[in-house]
C-alpha cells in the first residue's frame, strides 16, 4: 500500500518545473500538437482552446475539427494548421504519432464521434489530454477508461468526475476516489475546482491556490486543455504538465482579475495575460 503526500503547488515548485526557452532551437524543438474538437455551435471551444495552446509555447498547433469550424479556425487562429475530421462534427481523428493531442473541447457526443474517438484510443499509447466531451464518452461505457493510454491526464470538473467515476457526497470523497482511480488506471487526475487538486498515478495529492471565481465562466476549461496540451508536447512530463499548466491557468486569471475584474475578465483575457504569467516566472 502506497501512502498518499499532499503537497501545496507554491512558486519553488514552478520555478523548479517550469524550463526556460533554449535560444538554440527551432519549431520543431518545442513540439507538435493537436486539439481535437467543436462541432457546430461549440468551434468556439475549439478556438479558446487552440488559442490557449499557441500562447503556451508550443511550436507547431493544429486544430482538428469539423468542416464547419474551418472558416472560423483559420481566421481565429492563422498561426494553427487546420486538419477536417467530419462536416458538422468530428467522424474521424488521424494524426502523425508524433503529435501530442487534447482532446475533448465543443466535441460533442455524436454516435460518429463516440465510435472515432474509441477507435483512436484503441490504437494509440501516447500520453494525452482528455477533457469535457471527450469524458462525457468515456462515462457511457465502463470499459472505455481502459482505452486512455497510461500517464494521460484528464481534467474533469466535478459533475464530469461523478460522470466518470460515480456521485460523492463532497470534495472530501471526490478526492479519495480519484485517488484511487488514477492509480487503478495510471492517470493524472486534474480534479478542478475552486482549488484545483492534481491526483498522481502513486496516489500523491497537489493543490493548486492560484486562481479566482472569474474563471466560473464558459470557457475556462477550453483554455486549460490548450495550456496542458501545449506542455505536453513541449517535453514535459506528465505530472510536470499538469502542475505547471494549472498554476499558469489560475495565476494568469489573477492577473486578469487584477487588470478587468472578477466580473468582467473573460477566458479571452485569460489567454492575454498568458503573456504576463511567463514574464513573471521567466
Ligand atoms: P470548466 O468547468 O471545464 O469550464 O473548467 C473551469 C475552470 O475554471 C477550471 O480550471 C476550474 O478550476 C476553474 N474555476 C471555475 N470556477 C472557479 C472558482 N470559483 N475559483 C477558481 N477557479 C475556478
Ligand atoms: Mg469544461
Amino acid at each position: 500500500e502506497t501512502e498518499t503526500h499532499y503537497f501545496t503547488i507554491d512558486e519553488g515548485l514552478i520555478q523548479n518545473i517550469f524550463k526556460p526557452r533554449n535560444e538554440y532551437s527551432h519549431k520543431g524543438t518545442f513540439g507538435k500538437l493537436a486539439i481535437v474538437g467543436g462541432n457546430y455551435g461549440k468551434i468556439g471551444a475549439a478556438v479558446l482552446s487552440v488559442k490557449a495552446a499557441l500562447k503556451s509555447g508550443a511550436g507547431l498547433v493544429f486544430a482538428l475539427s469539423p468542416k464547419c469550424g474551418y472558416d472560423i479556425l483559420q481566421t481565429t487562429s492563422p498561426e494553427a494548421m487546420f486538419i477536417e475530421g467530419g462536416e458538422n462534427y468530428i467522424e474521424s481523428i488521424e494524426v502523425d504519432q508524433e503529435v501530442v493531442l487534447g482532446i475533448g473541447p465543443g466535441l460533442g457526443t455524436h454516435d460518429k464521434t463516440e465510435e472515432s474517438l474509441i477507435n483512436f484510443l484503441k490504437n494509440c499509447s501516447s500520453p494525452m489530454i482528455l477533457d469535457a466531451d471527450a469524458l462525457n464518452i468515456i462515462s457511457k461505457d465502463t470499459f472505455y477508461i481502459k482505452l486512455i493510454p497510461k500517464n494521460s491526464i484528464i481534467t474533469p470538473h466535478p459533475k464530469e468526475f461523478e460522470r466518470l467515476f460515480g456521485t460523492t457526497k463532497d470534495a472530501f470523497e471526490r478526492t479519495d476516489l480519484a485517488i484511487q482511480k488514477a492509480m487503478e488506471h495510471t492517470l493524472y487526475i486534474v480534479l478542478k475546482d475552486h482549488h484545483t487538486q492534481i491526483i498522481t498515478p502513486d496516489g500523491n495529492v497537489f493543490f493548486n491556490i492560484t486562481g479566482n471565481s472569474g474563471l466560473a465562466k464558459g470557457g475556462s476549461g477550453d483554455i486549460l486543455t490548450g495550456i496542458l496540451t501545449s506542455l505536453l508536447a513541449q517535453g514535459y512530463s506528465s505530472e510536470n504538465t499538469a502542475i505547471l499548466g494549472v498554476w499558469l491557468h489560475g495565476k494568469s486569471a489573477d492577473f486578469a482579475a487584477e487588470k478587468h475584474s472578477k466580473e468582467s475578465m473573460q477566458p479571452t483575457d485569460v489567454i492575454k495575460e498568458l503573456e504576463t504569467t511567463f514574464l513573471y516566472i521567466n
